[in-house]
């Protein structure tokens, strides 16, 4: 029995899933699999489980096992849910990547795809748990498409051996198709519950013209203008990236700023916007027509859709009333600093610190409107109370990868139409709502339908060595719910071979057999080591490697720096006073100080970026990692915790594998000697050997875009040392790198010198 206190028993109740509790328990109850959709916000992720544990999955000896893409969702659902059950955060509890809270007491589990999947190397039937639920399943992580595969196995198994054991797969968009009609991994297809949303019709606006350039100045001024002349409700604004959320949340401020709270803190404005400010305020001020509020057109978000796909033609949709007066003219837009009518504007993003993120689920101050600016996190995994505007620019942020050069860069691009929905649904949660999209519907209309699962676009080689290691040979064969594509599987194979990871194929024999046993290399006892650390198995390489001449603590942390991203604080921002200018000029300095001295001196240089982050880890530990040293250095502090907390974990990882090592982690570490220097090269090189660049010689002789360029095995176009990078001057000729960037030009990141022989 669950004692819940009286108010969170109130909001329950008024959650769509609980009124399909005894339809969902009865599914799960009848058969192995099933699946549910319902829309973000129907209450799947925080009342599923609890349905769970009051129909006794958890008190038969087996727990609840809950996973989730995002490492902030395990943790705050398992928050949540603990607090809605009254039960302590030892019963209720969570596992990520570096941490946890998980008792011998656990009964609910909420963790990282990634966790479940190094959970059934250690144990393939899961015997632990009795029910697994696979929390945003329409997400197509990488890690959830795999579960989903082996569970698909696993599950049968586990009943044909009398240990009962369910698997619930839980979606917020309606694409389930690739589950459930995909007979390879569903024989029979399970059944799929839907849970009906209180939704409330949500219009949708698109704008004449598509913002091209400025679409977050597009997006300012029409959050500015909702504001002005559109009833009380919270605002959404969707953007693609952290910088752009901040750029918009200071305009925003500016503009209608809110007196009595220390939101301004953060908001420091840049020359251009004064400028742009000053200007604005000698310009006479437009007043804008009066709007009839009574007279909106309410067209639920689907029934827009009808229209468009029926060929509606643009202005039939653009005509209404409320487009006219909020339309997408950028001239009549500016505007006026107006203390009056105030915004409570938050950003909200991945990286955001905690309890910054948890402002948005608080009331905003009486008197003020909420704005919340914030990217894609806001688009299915967060639910954000009192939102009835949506303003939405149409693009998100992806990396992608070349898919045979393994180039990656990000880049801004639509959004697919399932997306763009989603995003128009947080509108009308709580009342009608609108949404307006910064873009036209014929624009909209070309957007893919869904977006791509994330295992066609990225390299796939940990997940095969993770997949052999649960000796599944023919990776090829495994169903996957999408399957990625066979170029990128035989890459994998290829690189996973030369890096002794798996067995060389037979080089001798009919074609056909070789091409076939080119795709299923058995694991060799190195690849197994590699597979019990929790890095790519580049990295798991240098691991592998590391004991020799006493470099294990240092091969650690230069690979949990490695894995970590954007350890160094980037100083590109833009100054709006000459103070500030040289300020800035003056922090930039100190940090290209730091940097060279991180570098070392002599043979130690020719680690390049690698010294440098060894160098920073070791100086800030020795520091005692405080927020103040990383401040003053250039270090970004969440980052250094982190590769804190990846030294204990790679440590303890690799005590496991070689019991004799007796490694550990050392806060203290005196920087490596000249031939332990020239053994980490060695093990550098071992692990990033693919990744090898030659400085092009007789540059003089070619094109000049080869000046200080350097050739790769895979690419026409040269690669370059980014300005930053300790080899800038040097320019060896040989190094490896740890992958190429491409921004303005294509950069090598994580530079290391070496001597082939
Ligand atoms: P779903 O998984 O279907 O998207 P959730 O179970 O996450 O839905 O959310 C159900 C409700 O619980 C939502 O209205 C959401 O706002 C609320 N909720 C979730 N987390 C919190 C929290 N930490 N504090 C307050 N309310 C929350
Ligand atoms: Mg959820």
């Amino acid at each position: 029995p669950v004692d819940r206190l009286p108010e969170i028993q109130e909001a329950r109740l008024k959650l769509p899933v609980l009124a399909e509790e005894q339809v969902i328990m009865e599914a799960v109850r009848e058969n192995e699999f099933v699946v549910l959709c319902g829309e973000t916000g129907s209450g799947k992720t925080t009342q599923i489980p609890q349905f769970l544990y009051e129909a006794g999955y958890a008190s038969a000896g087996g727990i609840i096992g809950v996973t989730e893409p995002r490492r902030v969702a395990a943790v705050s659902m398992s928050h949540r849910v603990a607090k809605e059950m009254n039960l302590s955060t030892g019963v209720v509890s969570f596992q990520i990547r570096y941490e946890g809270n998980v008792t011998k007491d656990t009964k609910i589990k909420f963790m990282t795809d990634g966790v479940l999947l190094k959970e059934i190397q250690k144990d393939f039937l899961l015997q632990k748990y009795s029910v697994i639920v696979i929390d945003e399943a329409h997400e197509r992580s990488v890690y959830t498409d795999i579960l989903i595969g082996l569970l698909s196995r696993i599950v049968p198994l586990r009943n044909k051996k009398g240990l009962p054991m369910k698997l619930l797969i839980m979606s917020a968009t309606l694409r389930v198709e690739d589950f459930t009609e995909n007979k390879r991994l569903f024989r029979t297809s399970p059944p799929v519950i839907s849970v009906e949303a209180r939704q409330f019709p949500v219009t949708v606006h698109f704008n004449k013209h598509t913002a091209m350039e400025d679409y977050t100045g597009e997006a300012f001024r029409k959050t500015c203008k909702i504001h002005r002349m559109l009833p009380p409700g919270g605002i959404l604004v969707f953007l693609t990236g952290q910088a752009e959320v901040h750029s918009v949340c200071r305009r925003l401020r500016k503009a209608f700023p809110y007196r009595g709270s220390v939101q301004h803190t953060d908001a420091e404005d840049t020359s251009e916007e004064l400028r742009k400010f000053k200007k604005v305020n000698k310009k006479k001020t437009v007043s804008l027509p009066r709007i009839d509020l009574d007279n909106y057109s309410a067209l639920p978000v689907d029934e827009g859709d009808e229209d468009r796909q029926a060929g509606i033609d643009d202005d039939a949709e653009e005509g209404s009333d409320l487009d006219l007066d909020l339309g997408d003219n950028p001239e009549d837009a500016e505007e006026k600093a107006d203390p009056s009518i105030p915004l409570y504007v938050l950003p909200l993003y991945s990286l955001l610190a905690p309890e910054q993120q948890a402002k948005v689920f608080r009331p905003p101050p009486p008197q003020a409107r909420l704005c919340v600016v914030a990217t894609n996190v806001a688009e299915t995994s967060l639910t954000i109370p009192g939102i009835k505007y949506v303003v939405d620019c149409g693009r998100v942020k992806k990396r992608f990868y070349d898919k045979v050069t393994g180039v990656s860069s990000f880049r801004v691009t639509w959004i697919s139409q399932a997306s763009a929905n989603q995003r128009a649904g947080r509108a009308g949660r709580t009342e009608p709502g609108h949404c307006y999209r910064l873009y036209s519907s014929a624009v909209f209309s070309d957007f893919s339908l869904f977006s791509e699962a994330e295992i066609t676009r990225r390299p796939v080689e940990d997940l095969v060595l993770q997949m052999k290691d649960l000796n599944i040979e023919k990776v090829v064969n495994f169903p996957f719910p999408t399957p990625p594509s066979s170029e990128a599987l035989v890459s994998a194979e290829r690189l996973l071979v030369s890096l002794g990871a798996l067995e060389e194929p037979p080089r001798q024999g009919r074609m056909v057999d070789m091409e076939r046993a080119r795709l299923s290399c058995p694991i060799t006892p190195l690849g197994r080591a590699m597979a019990a650390f929790p890095v790519a198995p580049r990295y798991a390489k240098m691991l592998a490697l590391g004991r020799q001449q006493g470099c294990m603590p240092y091969v650690i942390t230069i690979v949990a720096a490695m894995t970590v991203r954007e350890i160094f604080e980037e100083l590109d921002r833009q100054a709006s006073s000459e103070q500030e200018s040289s300020k800035l000029a003056g922090r930039k300095a100190r940090f290209v100080q730091m940097r060279r001295l991180w570098a070392g001196q002599g043979p130690s240089l020719l680690l390049g970026d690698l010294m440098v982050m060894l160098g920073a880890v070791g100086a800030c530990e020795f520091a005692g990692c405080m927020p103040s040293f990383c401040e003053e250095n250039g270090l970004r502090y969440k980052a250094m915790l982190e590769i804190r907390r990846l030294r204990g974990q790679l440590t303890n990882a690799v005590n496991a594998v070689c019991s004799d090592m007796g490694v550990c982690v050392d806060s203290k570490m005196a920087p490596p000697t000249e031939s332990q220097v020239v053994c980490l090269r060695q093990i550098v090189l071992a692990g990033l050997g693919d990744h090898l660049a030659r400085r092009v010689q007789a540059e003089e002789m070619l094109d000049p875009k080869w000046r200080n360029g350097y050739k790769t095995p895979l690419l026409d176009d040269p690669v370059f040392i980014h300005p930053s990078s300790a080899l800038h001057k040097t320019l060896p000729e040989f190094v490896v790198y740890q992958e190429v960037m491409e921004t303005t030009k294509m950069y090598m990141k994580g530079v290391c010198a070496v001597q082939p022989d």
